[in-house]
């Protein structure tokens, strides 16, 4: 025996072949066309050995939404039902997700014309279930004349009733019949199904309705048969009803029969009574109108909660303003660094440190990490937020929010949820597209992940924000997060429209319950992300920090210049590079260099943007200037005094949407499998960050900054 799995893109094929198959299956093409073909054996062992049924090879046809000709999925698909390579099925499983029945039955109202026997299994019935709606199958199975078995592949529910009424059925045999027979069509399609009958055709029926749909491919190569099925069209293609369009009166013969048929046999939960929490919550929270105006408002206020100075609120009623939390708990920790660089000052000259040794530590190794460290606790408070938001199941009400506006760009929830993770840290995220089927929504969704603004880029925008736009740093760290998904539907659409062609993957997801968020996941979460962020601060970032105190002051000759002058080697290097950034806004910025060098070593890692900054602009210090709380406020006054307010959001959008890091590049590497699509991915980001970074540069000069 031989059955075959057919049913729409996510109905849970492959679930529920891997558990009939378990670890026999192989993968293979179909003859002639690059589409998966997968093959297993499924063995019954409640049958004797002689039955038919003890031994059934299972195919996985490839998901489709129709048996019309027009992709090779469904070419293949309708191929092997009709048996054209002679190796057709017993059996066609008809796996139908119940959960989206009207759409799904479009297909099984096709396979039903064929003449191989169908057995329709109802697949997620568990989600349908704990919803709370029924279905009759037994209703269902009398309409639609084919058995129908419910069955959740997912928990290994109804497997066994569903093979055994699939043997059954396959001993018995089948003849074909169509929801046509139902519409104004009958009579000419009962005389097309005649013709075809007497001339002795396999599956009268299907080509009967393909005649009448106009697919030439089964009207037959003899030309008698395709002028009288000719003639019986034209006797009924003056009827009004039918409009001369017979495919779209077939389709519509469908859909009618399906809203017919399926509505009564569907039990939804009545009214309000059974709704849970988790609706109540949602009916709300992923309302049509209100769900993405709701979700860019928490945003919003992260955002304000983190890097706020003042807080909204506040200003009205305090003088000065109340800071956010997280621009407080920052300067806190500004404040430490500052006094334990100020003890290592006191200290070294104590000890008569040579001014060389003290410039390393003090100019270099201070200024550099201490400036990335003193943003750990907004990226703390930033975390602590979205992963409150994770734990209680709104990230993934995002993921469908954003799944509708995102769809027509060719990126999916499906893909959304990866991405999300993205603003975490591109790594794992770039990992996490393996759950995506489809190569090009993989390669798209890497090619993506930089512009979904990771942690190790919050102490850059923190910095700017902080120094550039005091009064709007809330506003302009949103605003980057936001350019960042620009960037991605820009990008979307070019390459869905290039190299990348294709539609986004259809999108389910079972929406988790609502519940209060974990102390203990929350917690977790931050300690992993603030543990990771000082190891990396500690090591890498402190080695290329001294590595570029070192560059920024020897030349070429390695003789010391002075501190951070054109003259060092980086000087020269990033000079060189300027002409390049010129029309970024660059080219009025006292320093460019210094800006192009900070952008080069944020290729390796994002934090070493804030680093390089924090070594390169590092006014001389003198001994006592540390005592006026310099540090900081130096910096930032070096940094108002280098960047534009348009200069510095466009040096900030260059950064957004260039090369993340050497780790994610080895990652893409590693998941894309090809040495080309890996250097198309870090020019294609490269690229776009140029081009960002204009636009942002050139609009917000429009805009009178
Ligand atoms: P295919 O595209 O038809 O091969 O579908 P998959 O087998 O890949 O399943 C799509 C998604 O539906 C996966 O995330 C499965 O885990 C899930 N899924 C499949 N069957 C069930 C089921 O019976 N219940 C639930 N809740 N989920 C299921
Ligand atoms: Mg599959």
């Amino acid at each position: 025996m031989r059955f075959a799995l057919a049913g729409n893109p996510n109905s849970g094929k492959t679930t529920l072949f891997n558990l009939l198959t378990g670890s026999t299956a192989h993968v293979g093409n179909w003859p002639g066309v690059t589409v998966d073909r997968k093959e297993g054996t499924y063995r019954n062992k409640g049958v004797k050995a002689s039955d038919a049924c003890e031994r059934i090879d299972i195919v996985d046809l490839p998901g489709i939404y129709s048996l019309s000709p027009y992709t090779p999925e469904e070419v293949v698909a309708r191929n092997y039902i009709l048996d054209e390579m002679g190796d057709g099925p017993d059996l066609i499983i008809n796996i139908v997700d119940a959960t989206n029945l009207e759409r799904n039955l479009y297909l099984t109202t096709q396979i039903m014309e064929s003449d191989i026997p169908v057995v329709v299994a109802l697949n997620m019935t568990d989600v349908l279930h704990r919803n709370g709606a029924k279905i009759d199958e037994r209703a269902l199975s009398e309409r639609l004349g084919v058995p129908v078995v419910a069955i959740s592949a997912l928990h290994a529910e109804g497997i066994g009733e569903l093979m055994n009424r699939a043997c059954e059925v396959a001993k018995k045999g089948r003849k074909g019949s169509s929801v046509i027979e139902d519409s104004p069509m009958a009579e000419a399609f009962g005389r097309i199904v005649d013709l075809f009958r007497e001339k002795g055709l396999s599956h009268p029926v299907f080509r009967a309705v393909k005649a009448i749909e106009g697919d030439i491919l089964y009207t037959g190569d003899n030309a008698d048969v395709a002028r009288r099925i000719e003639e019986i069209k034209h006797n009924i293609a003056l009827r009004p009803e039918l409009e001369g369009d017979f495919e779209a009166a077939v389709a519509d013969a469908r859909y009618r029969y399906i809203t017919e048929h399926y509505k009564s046999a569907i039990t939804r939960p009545s009214g309000k009574s059974g709704r849970s929490t988790s609706e109540k919550i949602d009916s709300v929270l992923t309302n049509k109108v209100l769900g993405l105006p709701i979700f860019f408002l928490f945003m919003f206020l992260v955002f304000h909660l983190t890097f706020a100075e003042p807080l909204m609120f506040t200003d009205r009623f305090v003088e000065d303003g109340i800071p956010s939390p997280g621009v407080l708990l920052q300067t806190w920790m500004g404040n430490f660094t500052d006094a334990v660089t100020e003890a290592t000052a006191g200290l070294l000259e104590s000890m008569g440190a040579s001014d060389w040794a003290t410039g390393l530590i003090i100019d270099g190794l201070f200024a550099g990490v201490g400036g990335v460290l003193s943003f750990l606790p907004q990226i703390l408070m930033l975390f602590l937020f979205l992963s409150i938001m994770e734990d209680t199941g709104y990230m993934a009400r995002a993921a469908f929010l954003m799944d509708r506006p995102l769809r027509r760009f060719g990126i999916s929830g499906k893909a959304f949820l990866p991405l999300l993770m993205g603003f975490g840290c591109s790594v794992p995220a770039m990992m996490g597209t393996r759950t995506l089927d489809d190569e090009k929504e993989r390669r798209l969704t890497i090619m993506l992940m930089p512009f979904f603004s990771c942690g190790a880029k919050l102490p850059i925008w923190s910095m700017f924000a902080a120094a550039i736009f005091p009064n709007n740093a809330d506003k302009a760290v949103f605003a980057i997060y936001f350019i960042g998904i620009a960037a991605a539907i820009g990008a979307a659409i070019v390459l869905r429209g290039t190299i990348l062609k294709g539609a986004a993957s259809v999108f389910i997801m079972e929406l988790p319950a609502y519940h209060w968020p974990k102390l203990r996941n929350v917690a977790a979460n931050l300690w992993e992300k603030a543990r990771g962020f000082i190891v990396r601060a500690t090591t890498i970032i402190a080695g290329a920090t001294i590595v570029i105190w070192f560059l920024s002051n020897f030349d070429f000759s390695f003789s010391m210049v002075d501190p951070n002058s054109q003259e060092s080697i980086v000087g020269v290097l990033g000079s060189a590079l300027v002409p390049i950034f010129r029309p970024l806004g660059f080219a009025s910025m006292p320093d460019a260099w210094k800006a192009v060098v900070a952008i080069v070593t944020g290729l390796i890692a994002k934090e070493m943007v804030v680093s390089t900054l924090g070594v390169l602009y590092n006014p001389e210090v003198e001994g006592d200037a540390l005592e006026d709380d310099a540090a900081a406020g130096a910096l930032a006054a070096a940094l108002v005094a280098s960047f534009s307010p348009a200069a510095a959001l466009s040096f900030m959008t260059f950064n957004l949407l260039s090369v993340p890091c050497m780790a994610a590049v080895a990652t893409a590497n590693a998941e894309m499998r090809s040495g080309k699509w890996l250097w198309i991915t870090i020019g294609f980001w490269l690229l776009t960050a140029w081009v960002g970074a204009f636009i942002v540069y050139h609009a917000t000069r429009l805009m009178g900054f």
